[in-house]
């Protein structure tokens, strides 16, 4: 099977140093494995959007010489593929409406497959999957055997949100199977999610990729980077020096030579093994 990698950023800013990461070590996992290389807009979130973020991350990838082998695909296009998976979810029992707020769950009730809250017809309901009280397994790539059980840790979780939008969750593993995808890179804070994603693939019908989690990217006080003020974007019209970090945070060698991002990457490529990448679950951003 050929290797087909994504990057998958969610248009919510301009591209910042943990963003590049993700984009880096998932194009190098790709051209390493002489694969396909991928990037999907998530843009299913309109109150989280920034407006303009997806054509400044657009163009800032090539500048840092990250360039996809195919026209990015944007998920606001892909409603109907998710009406479609959410349909068959319902047409099998496994979702369910809910009506509870937090807060009705903030007290440590746990739903089993039905709503707590009784039923109102006058609003609408987000839609939640049932899970089992089962373990999910999965060999991470670089953070090794994982197990989680669903019921212990996100419960039924949402998979259409009140407001109509489909859930990350739900619109992640739809387009990961029709992109082809064989390997998911990406950053640390996302390991959580996969148990959730390899249990809808199931339900689903779909293919489970491999997983790869990078280290995940703090600042100097041991925030995750996004949410810090680090998080100022990378500089897309002098990509050396941000890119130098984001390949030195993946303990890749990087000379001084190199004057162009394409000619840095490549130097980077000739030494990349996927298996000498940071065993790590977090680091330091430089
Ligand atoms: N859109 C997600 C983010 O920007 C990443 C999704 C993924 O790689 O699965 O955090």
């Amino acid at each position: 099977m050929t290797y087909r990698g994504r990057f998958a950023p969610s248009p919510t800013g301009h591209l910042h140093f943990g963003s590049l990461v993700a984009a880096v070590g998932s194009w190098l996992c790709a051209r390493h494995a002489g694969g396909t290389w991928l990037v999907r807009v998530e843009d299913i979130d309109p109150p989280r959007e920034m407006p303009g973020s997806a054509e400044s991350i657009l163009a800032a990838l090539p500048a840092f010489g990250l360039t996809a082998d195919a026209r990015p695909l944007f998920q606001s296009s892909r409603i109907a593929a998710y009406d479609d998976a959410f349909e068959q979810l319902k047409a099998n029992g496994q979702v369910f409406p809910c009506w509870c707020s937090r807060n009705d769950l903030a007290g440590g009730l746990h739903l089993d497959g039905q709503c707590l809250a009784p039923p109102a017809p006058d609003r609408v309901p987000a839609w939640r999957l049932h899970v089992p009280d089962r373990e999910i397994r999965f060999d991470d790539a670089l953070q090794g055997p994982q197990t989680q059980n669903l019921r212990l840790t996100a419960g039924d979780f949402v998979i259409r949100r009140v407001e109509g939008y489909y859930a990350y969750q739900l619109a992640c593993v739809v387009d990961d199977a029709f992109q082809g995808i064989t390997q998911v890179v990406r950053g640390n804070d996302l390991l959580d999610s996969t148990a959730r994603q390899i249990y809808l693939q199931r339900c689903l019908g779909l293919p489970e990729p491999g997983y790869l989690h990078l280290p995940l990217a703090l600042d100097a006080n041991g925030r995750k980077l996004s949410k810090s003020e680090q998080a100022r974007p990378v500089d897309p019209t002098d990509p050396l020096p941000a890119l130098r970090r984001a390949l030195h945070f993946l303990d890749l060698p990087v000379t001084t030579h190199a004057t162009t991002p394409q000619a840095l990457l490549a130097e980077a490529l000739a030494v990349f093994d996927p298996a000498l990448l940071p065993r790590c679950s977090e680091r330091m951003a430089a």
